[in-house]
């Protein structure tokens, strides 16, 4: 009989119920889940405004305040996206890329949904706009971005809604 370690491997699943916190970052998911805004933050000293909000500026470590941002904007990369997890291969082939909300000084990494999407509609400088789910929990996919000319077309479907 062989001396060697054979560790004896079972296969489970194991399922957890817990909540998490979004900490001080809670006003803008609770803005775009009541409301339908987003909310950026304003940089009490240089008026850097941050697009995913910081509650502190990054460049002068002091505070910085909430403000709405427009929900519009340009695209500065995207890709396709052909591999995904579970929760978005419904959606596949869609695109995600940095957005920079018009005013706002940097940028959102966020999905952008296409009914033709084709590399030509997502390039950089593309504008586009936020649509929201009617049915909104609170998280990042509350809303996404479509190219501005097909705006009308996506807050007409029956799951989305346009923002303001
Ligand atoms: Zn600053």
């Amino acid at each position: 009989m062989s001396n060697e370690f054979q560790a004896h491997q079972i296969r489970d699943i194991i399922k957890i119920n817990y909540k998490y916190t979004m900490g001080s970052q809670s006003k803008f998911f609770l803005e775009l889940m009541n409301n339908k805004k987003i909310l950026g933050t304003k940089c009490s000293k240089c008026g850097k405004i941050w697009m995913p909000p910081r509650t502190n500026c990054s460049d002068c470590y002091v505070s910085a305040e909430w403000i709405e941002v427009k929900q519009t904007g340009i695209i500065e990369v995207s890709t396709i996206v052909w591999f995904t997890t579970s929760a978005f291969i419904k959606n596949i082939p869609y695109a995600t890329g940095y957005i920079k909300l018009d005013g706002a000084d940097t940028a959102l990494l966020q999905g952008i949904f296409s009914e033709n999407l084709v590399p030509s509609k997502i390039k950089k400088g593309k504008r586009v706009r936020a649509v929201f789910q009617k049915e909104r929990v609170g998280k990042m996919t509350d809303f996404f971005f479509v190219p501005e000319d097909e705006y009308e077309n996506w807050i007409n479907k029956p799951d989305y809604e346009g923002g303001d």
